[in-house]
């Protein structure tokens, strides 16, 4: 935990927040923090900034918060991620979050097992909790947006292409001919497929929409593996 995350509730004064629970196991066990220390923090959706120790026992932290500075810029990206199975899942989520993407769409696809849409981690506050720790691993406070879409094809025909619209539309595809760009200027769209990867019809869908196959090499990647490294490339 590189950053506290602050939720409004935290606040007892304007200034001085008092937490308990998980984040305050963290500051003792982990930062073993004293009275007086400074630890960084950010208010969730907001600024990111300092908090001071005033108080620190097994039952109780209270930080007085100073809040100056903008959290890091946001990757210009919407993801577009066929669900992969929940262990997965929860590790792209994180990863992606600490890397700086803010539009996460899961979507169905052929090769997607439809026991995945049915897990409990698919619940929002399970989701949640991993973009809250990716987020304070990267010292970022803005939650990423998910959005669930169990169906393939009105998805990419109804709603994929206001996703899309200003923006450079690549799938992700180990077979493609074309290279996956790098350090790109403009905002992307990038679709990821499943672990079995998406079927031709698919591909050919998110083609007549404009998406560019492109692959990172020969090895094919896990989805966990593949997200951070197409990333990386691209910005
Ligand atoms: N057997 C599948 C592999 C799927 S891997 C296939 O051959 O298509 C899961 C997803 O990760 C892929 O659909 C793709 O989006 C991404 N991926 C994995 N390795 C990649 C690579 N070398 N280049 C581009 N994308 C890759």
């Amino acid at each position: 935990m590189n950053l506290i995350l602050l939720l409004q509730e935290d606040f007892i004064t304007e200034t001085c927040v008092r937490l308990q629970g998980r984040r305050l196991k963290h500051v003792l066990e982990v930062h073993r923090a004293n009275v007086g220390d400074e630890l960084s923090v950010g208010m969730k959706n907001g600024l990111i900034g300092t908090g001071t120790v005033s108080r620190l026992d097994p039952s109780v932290l209270e930080m007085d918060v100073r809040l100056d500075r903008k959290p890091p810029a946001a990757l210009p990206i919407a993801l577009v991620l066929a669900l992969p199975r929940p262990k997965v899942l929860r590790r792209v989520l994180r990863a992606a979050t600490v890397m700086g993407v803010k539009r996460i769409f899961l979507i169905n696809a052929y090769r997607v097992e439809k026991s995945y849409w049915l897990s409990p981690f698919l619940e929002s506050g399970a989701l949640g909790q991993q973009l809250v720790l990716g987020l304070e691993q990267a010292r970022d406070t803005v939650l990423p947006d998910v959005v669930l879409r169990p169906r393939f094809k009105p998805f990419v025909e109804d709603e994929l292409p206001a996703v899309i619209k200003e923006t450079f539309p690549l799938v992700a595809h180990p077979a493609a001919g074309d290279p996956c760009p790098r350090n790109v200027t403009g905002p992307v769209t990038l679709a990821i497929g499943p672990e079995g990867g998406f079927i031709p019809y698919e591909l050919e869908a998110l083609a007549a929409r404009g998406f560019k196959p492109v692959s990172c090499g020969e090895r094919i990647l896990n989805v966990e593996t593949a997200v951070p490294a197409l990333l990386s490339r691209l910005f």
